[in-house]
This record gives structure tokens, C-alpha cells and sequence, in this order.
């Protein structure tokens, strides 16, 4: 099988547009498209898309005439299409729907920094975007024509990133990053490598995909001056692959830019095993490498594009095995109420012995691995890393209770709600001072049973 041809697309109305004009970002942002008028002029509208795009308390509309040429215009299921135009289902509520699924306000300490996480943080940097996806998660905030870069809250970000040294990654979302004025943006990138112990930056953007003209050399020169610098891009269907993708990808990797992809698993546009692979292995042709694919959170107005979760282990299952693995997402669930990612997978291991592990492959073989018989167990006391940790205050996690600091995690009330949680703490037992019982004496607060 020949490998796809990316191609290059204009729709007719567009066809006059002079090239300097079409290749020119700022151009393709002051032509977007977002009435019922300007769009039926590339698109044969459906009713249910009329309404929504005459409903005016719906979440804001625009699309770039480069990526709105990506739509085939007969087809009203196109999976470009579906992202961008929107229709009545935005109107439908449904059971679990929420404004902000992922409690990101909850968890800002001030506004627009999410730390969720103990070294990182997610910094929301502008509220605009190149175009607008109809599942946004932060459809909430973003688009407000009137809440754009706030110099107030960026310094505030500032001041507690300087004084929280456990961040060593900051992420740069928002909105996108890369709508910012090119002047902002470098002021934001040169303001943050001032700080000492942050190691890493990234930037989430869907601008290459909606507006891959913007990855000048400009840009590339300017990103590359603050280097470790990493960028996850969004693509969610292989249509979304162009050859004008490619070289604005192939520009970012030049620049030495690792790029990762970040997916959302969508009904009607990408739940298809078939259309993940195809996906994934474009996404590695053009240097990118598929990093998270989503679970549609619980968003409103966003309802109409949920699947159950299984469907995203089937694809995973399509994937691991049969492509390479480097083209493998993890898929991971967003947890509604602020949880954080968390990876969900088929499961590969099937049993365990003392020594033994059963695990199956991709076609159904299963096999036996041999655990050592001997193993002496790491030790601490003699690794620098172990002694020279980074504090990660709060909760260590299921990684604290397997290191033997914790030896529960209980939910906030436990203690208030269970009568016997002081015996609970008392449960492990100090070797030396265990006395054993003398034979035939009952066991401390157990019922003598009379034997039958
Ligand atoms: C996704 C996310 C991050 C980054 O998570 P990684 O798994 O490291 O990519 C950080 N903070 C918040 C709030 C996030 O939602």
C-alpha cells in the first residue's frame, strides 16, 4: 500500500486570494469565518447548523479560511466540519454535564494558573484561539472577545511561580499561546527562563493545525532562544494533515522543539480504530508523536460528541501491537471534579504467582515471565537521587503507600464517620513490643464463637 499524499487545499472562494495574502497569518485571522452568511459561501448549511449559528448565547464561532478549505462541503458528517461548525446538539443538556469539569478554577491559586500537580503547572495565558473547537474544555472562558492577555494576572502567575520552587514545568495554554502578539509572547517565554528552578517550558496550540502559516522563521527563531522548550499540538483526524502541517511541523522540529500530539477521542469524527491508526502514523511521518488522546470531558454543550470509555481502550487495543510504538497515545480520562489524567488501558497482565507473571500480547499469545528467585531490593541509603528529593508537599500518592511512608489513604471525613479509625491507625504493630498471647486466650475485642 502506497503511504498517503498530504495535499493542499483552497475552497473555490478562496481561490482568488492573492498567495502573500493566503500565507500571511495575519491575514488568515482578520478573514475568519463566523456568520451564517460568510460560511454558506464555502459550505451548504444544514437547518440544525443555521440555528446554532443564529443562536447567539452559543460558545463563539470563527474558523480560519485555510482550515475551513480542509472541509469537504457536500459531506454535513465531515470530522473537520464537525469540529468547527456548530449545531442545535450544542443545546442538549445531559446527565453530568458540567462548566468546569476539571475544577480548574478550584485548583487555581491565582487566576489562570492551574497547580494540580506537584511540580507543574498549567498557566492559562490568553483566552483566544485561532478557531474555535466545539468540545472546548474551557469553553467557559475562552473566546470572550473582551477577557484577552491580562498583564495583572500574568504578574500575579509570575510572583507564585517565583515562589513556589517545587515547579520545574510550566505549560502555557489557555486559549492558545500562539495567538498571542509575537512582543507578548517572547516577554512571557524571557520572563519565565528568569526563574531559577524551572527546567522546562511547554506550549499547547492548535495553531499549526488551524493556522500553520504562523510557524514562521521568525517564530522558530524566537522559540528556539528559550530552549528546553517542548509543544504539543492538537490534531484530531488525518484530514487535518496537509503538506502546510508538515512544513510548519518540520519547521518546529528544526528548530529542535520536541512536538507531541494531544487528541480528543470524538463521536462521529475519530472513533474508529481504523482512522486512529491512520492518524497516528501521519502524525509520526510529519516528526510529531501522539501523546495523550482524551476522553471527551464532561462539558456543556458538548454532549453529542461523548463515547463510552471502552471505545477507547478498543482503539488502544487496535494500536499497541500492530504500529510502532512510538505512534501510541496514551488514553487517559480527565477526571471530572479535578482528578487529574488518568491512564486507562487494556489489560495485558493476566496472573501472577510468587514468582511468576502471565501476561498476553496483542494477537492473544500468553506467556510465562519468570520473576528472579533472588532480588536485593534497591537501597536507599546508598542513591543520591533517594537523598536528594525534591519536596512534593501534600500527598504522596499510591507511590507513598508503596514506599511504606503512608499505609492508607483515606478520604477527608474518614476518621469523623468511622468510630473504629483510631484502632485502624494502631493496626500495624511495632515487632518489638509484641507480646503473644498465651494459648487458648481469645483474641482482643473478638466474640468467643461457643462451638457447635
Ligand atoms: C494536563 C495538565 C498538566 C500536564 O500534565 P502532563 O501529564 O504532565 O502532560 C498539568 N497541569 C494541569 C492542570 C493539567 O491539566
Amino acid at each position: 500500500m502506497a503511504k498517503r499524499e498530504f495535499t493542499s487545499r483552497r475552497a473555490p472562494i478562496f481561490a482568488d486570494i492573492p498567495d502573500e495574502k493566503w500565507n500571511d497569518w495575519r491575514w488568515q485571522l482578520s478573514h475568519r469565518l463566523n456568520s451564517i452568511e460568510e460560511i454558506e459561501q464555502v459550505l451548504l448549511l444544514t437547518e440544525s447548523e443555521k440555528r446554532a449559528l443564529s443562536a447567539n448565547h452559543l460558545f463563539r464561532v470563527d474558523v480560519t479560511p485555510y482550515f475551513i478549505s480542509l472541509i469537504n462541503p457536500s459531506n454535513p458528517n465531515d470530522p473537520i466540519r464537525q469540529q468547527v461548525i456548530p449545531t442545535d446538539a450544542e443545546m442538549d443538556l445531559y446527565t453530568g454535564m458540567m462548566r468546569d469539569s476539571l475544577a480548574e478554577d478550584a485548583h487555581s491559586p491565582v487566576p489562570g494558573l492551574v497547580h494540580r500537580y506537584p511540580d507543574r503547572v498549567l498557566m492559562l495565558v490568553t483566552t483566544q484561539c485561532a478557531s474555535y473547537c466545539r468540545y472546548c474544555t474551557r469553553s467557559r472562558i475562552v473566546g470572550d472577545p473582551t477577557a484577552q492577555f491580562s498583564r495583572a494576572e500574568f504578574e500575579m502567575q509570575l510572583d507564585y511561580l517565583r515562589r513556589t520552587p517545587q515547579v520545574r514545568d510550566v505549560l502555557l495554554s489557555g486559549g492558545d499561546p500562539l495567538t498571542l502578539a509575537p512582543k507578548l509572547l517572547e516577554e512571557l517565554l524571557s520572563r519565565l527562563r528568569k526563574i531559577e528552578h524551572i527546567e522546562i517550558i511547554r506550549i499547547g496550540s492548535r495553531v499549526p493545525v488551524f493556522m500553520p502559516m504562523r510557524v514562521t522563521d521568525e517564530l522558530t527563531d524566537m522559540l528556539q532562544k528559550y530552549h528546553p522548550l517542548w509543544m504539543n499540538i492538537h490534531v484530531n483526524h488525518p484530514n487535518e494533515i496537509t503538506q502546510e502541517l508538515a512544513q510548519a511541523t518540520d519547521r518546529l522540529t528544526r528548530a529542535g522543539i520536541p512536538l507531541g500530539n494531544q487528541a480528543v477521542l470524538l463521536a462521529g469524527v475519530n472513533d474508529c480504530v481504523h482512522t486512529q491508526r491512520q492518524l497516528v502514523q501521519d502524525l509520526v511521518r510529519i516528526r510529531v508523536r501522539p501523546y495523550y488522546l482524551y476522553q471527551a470531558d464532561l462539558v456543556v454543550g458538548s454532549g453529542h460528541f461523548r463515547t463510552p470509555v471502552s471505545k477507547g481502550i478498543e482503539i488502544i487495543e487496535g494500536l499497541r501491537g500492530h504500529t510502532s510504538g512510538y505512534a501510541i497515545p496514551t488514553f487517559v480520562v480527565d477526571a471530572p471534579g479535578g482528578g487529574g489524567k488518568i491512564p486507562v488501558a487494556p489489560n495485558y497482565l493476566i496472573s501472577q504467582s510468587d514468582h511468576k507473571v502471565i501476561l498476553r500480547n496483542f494477537e492473544g499469545f500468553i506467556s510465562t515471565y519468570e520473576e528472579p528467585l533472588t532480588y536485593s531490593s534497591h537501597d536507599p541509603s546508598t542513591c543520591a537521587f533517594c537523598q536528594d528529593q525534591r519536596p512534593e508537599p501534600g500527598q504522596r500518592g499510591i507511590s507513598g503507600l508503596l514506599d511504606g511512608e503512608a499505609m492508607f489513604i483515606a478520604p477527608q471525613g474518614f476518621s469523623d464517620t468511622h468510630t473504629r479509625s483510631e484502632e485502624i491507625h494502631r493496626l500495624r504493630l511495632d515487632p518489638s513490643e509484641w507480646q503473644p498471647l498465651g494459648i487458648g486466650q481469645p483474641l482482643p475485642d473478638t466474640e468467643e464463637v461457643p462451638a457447635e
